[in-house]
């Protein structure tokens, strides 16, 4: 009985000292410790078959077998937890390793279009205004000189939010606004959101970004709209762009013109980008009509203004040879990171 329990203690501690990890320490403990069918209770079932003035020693003997064979494999579970120290104090590092660079975002092609934009006007002392995109019917369209009763209302697809409230169809809004606000003379630019009940493709969505050019003071003539128009696209599209105006039709300026940018794709001898006409119609402009004017407080026999707006969408795409507007607004990472 003594031997059994004396080689099963010298046999656990042997085996202890090679288990190579947590997993084969616990099945050690198991087989030997186990209350069904670990060895040493094998062992200690035989203690019935002893002689009564035997049995005290042998539980005794027992006692500091057990004592033996826990101090094994605690033992062995130290050794183990003490490598895997070592092993992680062991690793080295690279520091001087290249790391992954880190994924910069950037601004919006449309934001960086307007940030060009915005430097040409600050650059001649234009202060920067922005307005409601939920506006009135009046701030729109009457003082704008767009009557109810007028063609130009339809021809604006516009959104409605409520009784004679809408969102804005173009930027215009503020030319009144900033002269009821400020008293002349006054140089502005209005960057900003506007709304059509338009149809989604290619060329139209049914909100972009525009932005207004306004200028009113004593002596202000069409040609200082037509120098300022000149300078800004040849800021925003290279100083060989020719610009041209043609006569148009407003309600809000008179006279009225379109301003064309000469395509630099062909250089004027027309293309697929200009539809072969050598010009990209790039929006309208004029001289502030004198309802305007007076809608804002200011005085048409004293003062007289130029005012002009521009799509920032259209500028971006003839920049960049970009040919759906809709690529601004899917956030495609093949588009988007394009610009960064
Ligand atoms: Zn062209």
């Amino acid at each position: 009985m003594d031997d059994k329990l004396a080689a099963l203690a010298a046999e656990v501690e042997a085996r202890a000292q090679q288990v190579r990890d947590e997993r084969e320490l616990d099945e050690l403990r198991t087989s030997v410790l186990g209350r069904k069918g670990g060895r040493l209770s094998q062992v200690l079932a035989g203690l019935g078959k002893l002689p009564k003035e035997e049995r005290a020693e042998f539980g005794r003997r027992a006692n500091e077998a057990k004592a033996r064979i826990e101090a094994s494999l605690e033992h062995a579970r130290r050794r183990l937890a003490d490598a895997a120290v070592e092993q992680s104090l062991a690793r080295r590092y690279d520091v001087t390793f290249d790391a992954l660079p880190p994924h910069r975002g950037s601004l919006h092609i449309l934001r960086q279009t307007l940030e060009d934009v915005a430097s040409f006007f600050r650059s001649r002392g234009f202060a920067i205004v922005m307005g409601p995109e939920v506006e009135t019917e009046y701030y729109n369209f009457e003082a704008m000189n767009i009557p109810a009763d007028h063609p130009a209302r339809d021809a604006m697809d516009t959104f409605y939010v409520g009784p004679r409230t809408l969102l804005r169809t173009h930027t215009s809004p503020m030319q009144v606004r900033s002269m009821l606000a400020y008293p002349p003379p006054i140089a502005i630019l209005v960057p900003g959101k506007v709304y059509r009940r338009d149809a989604l493709d290619a060329r139209h969505a049914f909100v972009f970004h525009q932005f207004e050019g306004l200028q009113v003071d004593r002596g202000v003539t069409f040609a200082h709209l037509k120098g300022f128009v000149t300078d800004l696209c040849r800021a925003l599209y290279g100083e060989d762009r020719r610009t041209r105006f043609r006569p148009s039709y407003f309600q809000f300026t008179e006279p009225s013109a379109e301003v064309d940018v000469s395509c630099a794709v062909c250089e004027g001898r027309g293309c697929r980008t200009c539809g072969g006409a050598g010009w990209l119609e790039m929006g309208g402009a004029g001289m502030v009509h004198p309802h305007v004017l007076r809608a804002g407080g200011y005085d048409p026999e004293t003062y007289t203004g130029w005012a002009f707006g521009l799509g920032i969408e259209r500028i971006a795409m003839v920049r960049n040879g970009i040919d759906d507007i809709r690529l601004f607004t899917e956030n495609d990472p093949a588009f988007v990171e394009q610009f960064a």
